[in-house]
């Protein structure tokens, strides 16, 4: 037996099964290297339940011609940072489009914001293709055509057409809600377009934004978390006991700005309403963390949208008191049971 180091591309395809998880997981690692790259409009089209094509456009700084072949290599990235515990942008890994670059076609098209001309790159299958010259608008255009026609293993694990479609919304959804002055289209899906128009970056534009996507019923459905412990700032919205969903879809919450989806505090919305709600009804809520970058690890798994807090019992105690206390100052629940 011999020890050989993998292919290049063998590499990307194994970083493609961990982070690349559906065509959803595309339409997150683009939208977010979109906001990386300062858009304020960002458009998503996709057929086939991003199988067949997924494209995102923004009108972002663009990326220089003579870069494109490292943008599309693994482990290059404009956004490094020597510390991974002070991220300030949503990418840092330099992995995303290496990785659908060798499971799909992939094609990158842009123009920089002083350029006069553009260019693009292609990829297929991990094979990279030259840096041609092309017209392009300012900004960026990245095509995602054939996900997973290189792995074929992983194109029998996608769900149905509508549930992919599904994912797809979903994904957008909880990046917009977090970026109200960016707006966001999103075409191709059964529901027809969504358009997220851009509003104001205060607090009525991000009300706007959160009306927008969990309906325009939901503020007046809903009242303000307010809430500090020990480095740990949490604001937001929370329905009254009356507004609830089927299901916790309609849960969004965030972490330093980033979308995540946590079991921690999933349960400590689950026990703020404990005695307030049918076993099978969900709260709906917008909830904002901002904790000290020391005090939580966002680089848990590139992909998943999990999070490692140093102290999960301040959290959840957090949320569970501040969510009771606005039902209780709202007259809205009976009895308390005991504390978080
Ligand atoms: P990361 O986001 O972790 O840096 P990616 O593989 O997603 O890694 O992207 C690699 C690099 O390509 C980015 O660091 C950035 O410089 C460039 N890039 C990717 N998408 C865009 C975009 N939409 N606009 C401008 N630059 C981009
Ligand atoms: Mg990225």
């Amino acid at each position: 037996m011999s020890i050989r180091q993998l292919s290049e591309n063998v590499i990307n395809q194994i970083a493609a099964g961990e982070v690349i998880e559906r065509p959803a997981s595309v339409v997150k690692e683009l939208v977010e290297n979109a906001l990386d790259a300062g858009a304020s409009r960002i458009e998503i089209a996709t057929a086939g339940g991003g199988l067949t094509l997924l494209r995102v456009i923004d009108d972002g700084g663009g990326i220089a011609a003579e870069e494109l072949p490292l943008a599309v290599s693994r482990h290059c990235t404009s956004k490094l940072s020597d510390d991974v515990h002070d991220i300030r942008s949503l990418g840092f890994r330099g992995e995303a489009l290496p990785s659908i670059g060798s499971v799909s076609r992939l094609s990158l098209r842009s123009r920089q914001a002083g350029g006069d001309s553009g260019a693009e790159i292609v990829v297929e299958g991990g094979r990279v293709g030259p840096v041609k010259p092309v017209a392009a608008n300012r900004g960026t255009t990245v095509e995602v055509r054939d996900l997973f026609f290189a792995t074929p293993a992983r194109l029998k694990f996608m769900k149905s057409e509508r549930a992919e479609t599904a994912a797809i919304t979903d994904v957008v959804k909880r990046i917009a809600l977090a970026f109200p002055a960016v707006r966001f289209t999103l075409t191709g899906t059964d529901r027809g377009t969504t358009d997220l128009a851009a509003v104001p970056e205060d607090g009525e534009g991000l009300l706007r934004r959160i009306s927008q996507i969990l309906g325009r019923e939901f503020p007046e459905n809903a009242l303000p978390i307010e809430a500090e412990r020990e480095g740990v700032r949490l604001s937001g919205y929370a329905s009254i006991p009356s507004f609830t969903r089927g299901n916790a879809l309609n849960q969004f919450a965030y972490v330093n700005g980033r979308p995540v989806r946590d079991k921690l505090i999933a349960g400590a919305i689950r026990g703020a309403y404990m005695d307030a709600l049918p076993r099978d009804r969900h709260a709906v809520a917008a909830l904002f963390l901002d904790v000290d970058p020391a005090l939580v690890d966002v680089n848990v798994h590139p992909a998943k949208a999990d999070v490692r807090f140093r102290d999960p019992g301040l959290v959840r105690g957090l949320i569970v008191g501040a969510i009771r206390q606005a039902l209780e100052a709202g007259g809205m629940r009976a009895a308390t049971t005991g504390a978080a």
